[in-house]
């Protein structure tokens, strides 16, 4: 705070308090506001930056990356000391969001966003912004969003291509219902493979920003109530209403009950994921493998001091590159992000060998 110096910020805002819709008294919803962020890759950096520098009162910004060469491109809050450090991405997010606002609170989690944490990370924002790169994630984050009754805001780019709606319980139809099971697999095009361009990024970030800023402001009247997708390098642009809430939907349909029914009820919906489990992340070439217990950092660290790798270690994470290419990273939350390989089993038996047979049950 900069008690002795409020003269100097008092017209911090002016600029969006002077937008006749938002006002002093958006501003002070904003102030009073939680939003959630879940990836702070490209899409979340940049809502991020977006939310602290407007006066969000809360922002909660959720990753489970680390920062990574090629990351640089698109990723607004990172630079080439987080990539060399291997920075976890929510740390570095927030080093530099807390420099633009130091008025605000961020609150910034290495973790992963699952059928165990969503609910948690959820509850107590008023909208919940999607910064994620792959379709489970979004599914959960509506599902979880619906059941706790809070706006989502989706968002998705690839090659040049970007797509975003803001879906509200009660009023639109829900993710799944938007954009089928079908794409819960995330078998077409994605980041790794066809590319990502930054302005395809800050379009999709201000397609959700503004929303957000309609929404927090209570302008709902000026809510846009359509799916819009575009291509900006063919610049083709298409728009589409976004469905009601089907009552074939178990997340968004059937609002009555949806509203009464309690958070707790609601979130026995999710089945919940094994403790010992691995996900293929997205195109990345990466299995993560979340054991059944923490990690502590410091004794892997001198383990694998002895074996043939090379480490990079810092306050978040290990990093062991081996010689054969692949890359194991440690998170104290017991989770292993296995760079190089595209299949579990090999996963699986990269952790056996590096990190202790008993570690693996
Ligand atoms: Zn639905």
């Amino acid at each position: 705070m900069h008690n002795g110096t409020d003269i100097l910020w008092q017209d911090r805002y002016s600029r969006q308090t002077k937008f006749a819709p938002i006002g002093p008294h958006g501003q002070v919803e904003f102030q009073q506001s939680c939003v959630l962020i879940v990836g702070c890759g490209a899409l979340g950096s940049s809502l991020a930056q977006h939310m602290v520098r407007a006066g969000v009162g809360e922002v909660r910004i959720i990753d489970r990356d680390f920062v990574e060469p090629s990351n640089l491109q698109r990723q607004v809050l990172f630079n080439e000391a987080d990539a060399l450090a291997a920075v976890p991405k929510a740390v570095a997010a927030s080093e530099k969001l807390r420099l633009i606002n130091s008025q605000i609170q961020i609150v910034a989690h290495v973790a992963d966003v699952n059928a165990h944490t969503a609910w948690h990370f959820a509850k107590g924002a008023d909208i919940v912004l999607d910064g994620t790169d792959n379709a489970a994630t979004r599914l959960l984050l509506s599902d979880v969003c619906y059941g706790l009754n809070i706006p989502f805001v989706y968002g998705g780019v690839t090659g040049s291509n970007g797509m975003s709606a803001m879906l509200v319980p009660g009023k639109t139809a829900c993710l799944r219902c938007l954009i089928g099971e079908e794409h819960s697999t995330d078998e077409g095009d994605n980041c790794s493979t066809v590319g990502v361009l930054s302005p395809a990024v800050e379009f999709v970030a201000s397609l959700q920003t503004i929303e957000v800023l309609k929404w927090l402001s209570g302008n709902r009247d000026a809510l846009r109530q359509s799916l819009v997708s575009a291509d900006l390098w063919k610049f083709n642009f298409h728009e589409s209403s976004l469905p009601a809430p089907s009552n074939q939907c178990s997340h968004c349909g059937d609002t009555a009950a949806r509203n009464n029914r309690k958070v707790g009820a609601s979130e026995g919906r999710i089945a919940p994921i094994k403790m010992e489990s691995t996900v293929v992340l997205c195109g990345r070439d990466s299995v993560q493998v979340t054991l059944p217990h923490q990690i502590e950092l410091d004794l892997m660290r001198r383990k694998l001091e002895g074996m043939d790798c090379e480490l990079t270690v810092n306050r978040y994470l290990v990093k062991a590159s081996l010689r054969s290419g692949e890359s194991l990273v440690l998170f104290p939350d017991g989770r292993v992000l296995v760079q190089g390989v595209v299949d579990s089993a090999k996963a699986i038996q990269l952790c056996e060998h590096y990190l202790l047979g008993e570690l693996i049950r």
